[in-house]
């Protein structure tokens, strides 16, 4: 046998090429903040922005036009506070940025994804309710289930067409399906982050998001990094729940949680090229150690050989270039 017959030549090689990437399979992330005109750099991520609702607008008709298949909301809120009621105002940042997204022709071409989670939204970043007995403090879940509920219906009402809880306390999927039901929000989707592991990957994100806990860490609720038959629990219990679609984060580390997912269960799987991931191949590339085009596009191909459906990533433009 001559393993090298079929890589003679491109035509033998697309057509024996066993996965593919485009760009509908890429969803773009973008932080609302408030303002107009605005597009604020995030310095450990180039080419990533804070964007008033104007230009998240702009962002969304690009990508659009350049078939890429949906995009992820987070906010910035103008204040912050204990609980976090930015996250289900009324008029909260995100549920602006739906509002507008929703009256432009691109979102009839995009999935309006919107993250459902407190951490950008409290004063003290973390991703719940927190109760602080001297030096010890505890992200309260139960009371954390219905302000999260809140959000998601917020969202859904502001137009979003799937919501996305990101927090990890147990039992949010029910309490949010519950509450979007109760909403005459029936159709709206959830897609959980069902193993979202404390990584040290987030980190450029809380740039970003300016979302860094301001004291202690997450690892009271986000997944311990060595435990994949626990990413499995988390995962059966998120469809038990009532999860349509479910969210792996961060991907490249976790490459075997994705496939161990995959050959699991039968609903859509994405996986999350965190801003770790892409901070650090920006860094390679400003260097010039890695080859932008070749090294991003295989960084997408291998979590989508992993078993992801989607991915949602910083690249999704630069990719959607190539590959479109
Ligand atoms: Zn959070």
């Amino acid at each position: 046998m001559r393993m090298r017959r079929m890589r003679r030549n491109q035509p033998l090689r697309d057509l024996v090429r066993e996965t593919s990437l485009e760009p509908g399979d890429l969803i773009y992330p973008l932080f609302i903040c408030p303002g107009k005109g605005i597009r604020n750099p995030i310095s450990s991520m180039p080419g990533v922005f804070n964007l008033s609702v104007d230009e998240a607008v702009r962002e969304a008709e690009e990508a659009a036009q350049l078939g890429i298949g949906g995009l992820l909301l987070f906010g910035l809120p103008e204040t912050k506070d204990e609980q976090g009621t930015g996250a289900w105002e009324e008029n909260g940042i995100v549920q602006q940025a739906l509002r507008t997204l929703k009256q432009s022709p691109a979102s009839k071409k995009l999935v309006l994804i919107a993250d459902v989670c407190l951490c950008e939204y409290t004063s003290h970043g973390h991703c719940g309710a927190v109760t602080k007995s001297g030096d010890e403090f505890d992200v309260d879940n139960d009371p954390t289930l219905e302000l999260l509920a809140r959000t998601a219906v917020s969202q859904a009402k502001a137009g979003a067409d799937v919501v996305a809880p990101s927090d990890m306390m147990d039992g949010r999927v029910s309490a949010i399906r519950k509450a979007l039901d109760a909403a005459g929000l029936k159709q709206t989707p959830i897609l959980s982050y069902a193993s979202k592991f404390a990584s040290a990957f987030y980190g450029p994100f809380r740039e970003a998001a300016d979302s860094a806990p301001q004291f202690g860490d997450r690892r009271s609720y986000q997944m311990d990094g060595a435990n994949l038959r626990e990413a499995m629990r988390e995962i059966d219990l998120d469809i038990e729940e009532g999860a349509d679609m479910i969210l792996m984060k961060p991907a490249m580390p976790y490459l075997d949680v994705v496939r161990a997912a995959r050959e699991r269960v039968d609903v859509p799987i994405g996986a999350y090229q965190v801003s770790g991931e892409y901070s650090m191949l920006h860094a390679a590339f400003e260097k010039g150690w890695l080859d932008h085009d070749r090294a991003m596009l295989e960084s997408l191909l291998g979590i989508r050989r992993a078993g992801a459906d989607f991915i949602v990533t910083y690249f999704a433009k630069d990719a959607a270039k190539l590959l479109g």
